[in-house]
């Protein structure tokens, strides 16, 4: 078994007789057969091979057979969106009459499918407080066939004890399905301590430089052959070119999750010290009420850091206008540091009650702490904090 930063680079499509070093781009809709017997055989499942992309195609096979590797994982299914992904992974496995546990802290489009839509098919929820982890056990019901948690969240960077909530699913024979894109397969992997799928947003830290949209989800062989079904039907296929520039991607995601990680550390630190920050949240800084978590679970803490502004809604907002070099901008894990005001933008269709709820107050500001020199990334963020002082 190779390592991760091998694996990364060196799980490749097959050679063609062109010797490339470099994978090319399979931009084609189909493929070939040889004759009527072998079209036969691959529809039939009895033959291995690419029939049709929305079905496979070499770029994403590569992309999956990668992630799993990473995330130590039988199969996957590789998507157009994160958000195709999780919406797959409800729909291949869930029916009417059945029923999901999901952390009340999660994406704010996740919240919306389970609220709005799976309802709409019978599919019950029930949230589950990501502050009071032994309410938990109680809200399983006979009916319920998966938990669906994020950890760290987005944003308010609330952890689970994955090891606590993997035995949890076990013990009651119900799926659990782990969004794993704000640590990265780098940074922590949720099957080794239980978890049965793993979703990932390709649109962040997997890609890395904002460039594409994607998703995959990773997991059990038995689990993903009934996504891979719903969705080679439903074709929310990841196209080959994107899955060439996400398979690219991870040949660096090592290094730059280490980057990320190292600069986001400092900003928190000097975050915590500053006099207009009421409160800083960063999984590695001792002061985040779930530091033994993030170091049972995580090799460090990501690029991420939350952090709430003195004065609210307005000075969160303010603080937006302030910045120099920063971009505004509705991603994250890019190489480029972004600044967003989740109560405003994409928690804004939550009530105010259930934003607090998973702490998302109004003047929570969320850094996606890119790949620029640190210093440079510590001054724009300190002028725009300095224009508060009266
Ligand atoms: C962005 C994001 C998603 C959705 O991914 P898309 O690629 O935008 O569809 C899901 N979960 C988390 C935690 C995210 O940050």
């Amino acid at each position: 078994m190779k390592k991760f930063e091998t694996n990364a680079i060196r799980t490749q499509a097959e050679q063609t007789e062109n010797r490339e070093h470099s994978v090319p781009v399979y931009l084609t809709s189909s493929f070939t057969f040889h004759d009527a017997e072998q079209m036969r055989a691959m529809f039939a499942d009895e033959q291995e091979g690419n029939i049709y992309s929305r079905f496979t195609n070499p770029n994403t096979t590569e992309f999956v057979d990668k992630m799993c590797l990473l995330e130590g994982a039988e199969a996957g299914y590789a998507t157009a969106s994160g958000m195709a992904a999780i919406f797959a992974s409800f729909m291949g496995l869930l029916k009417s009459g059945d029923h999901i546990v999901a952390s009340s802290s999660i994406f704010g489009s996740t919240h919306t499918v389970i609220t709005k839509f799976l309802p709409k098919w019978g599919i019950e929820h029930t949230y589950a407080d990501v502050n009071k982890p032994e309410t938990w056990e109680a809200l399983i019901q006979k009916n319920t066939k998966m938990i669906f948690v994020e950890t760290p969240s987005n944003p308010g960077l609330d952890l689970i004890d994955l090891q606590w909530l993997g035995n949890l699913a076990n013990k009651h024979n119900v799926i659990l399905n782990v969004d794993n894109c704000f640590a990265t397969p780098f940074i922590q992997r949720p099957i080794e301590f239980g978890a049965h799928l793993v979703t990932h947003s390709g649109t962040k830290y997997l890609d890395g430089q904002g460039r594409v949209m994607g998703g995959i989800v990773v997991g059990k062989k038995e689990l993903i052959k009934e996504i891979y079904t719903f969705c080679r039907s439903t074709g929310p296929a990841l196209s080959p070119f994107n899955a060439w520039t996400l398979s690219k991607s991870l040949e660096t995601l090592s290094i730059r999750m280490e980057r990320h990680s190292q600069n986001a550390l400092k900003l928190a630190g000097l975050l915590e010290n500053h006099p207009e920050v009421l409160r800083v949240r960063y999984p590695f800084l001792l002061s985040h009420p779930q530091f033994e978590i993030a170091k049972k679970q995580m090799s460090m803490g990501g690029g991420i850091v939350s952090f709430e502004i003195k004065g609210g809604i307005a000075s969160g907002r303010k603080f937006l206008d302030t910045l120099q070099m920063c971009s505004l901008t509705a991603n994250l894990g890019d190489t480029r540091t972004i600044a967003t005001h989740p109560a405003s933008t994409t928690h804004a269709k939550l009530t105010e009650e259930e934003r607090l709820a998973v702490g998302i107050t109004p003047g929570l500001v969320r850094i996606s702490v890119g790949l620029e020199n640190i210093i440079d990334i510590v001054a724009d963020i300190e002028q725009a904090l300095n224009k508060f002082k009266v």
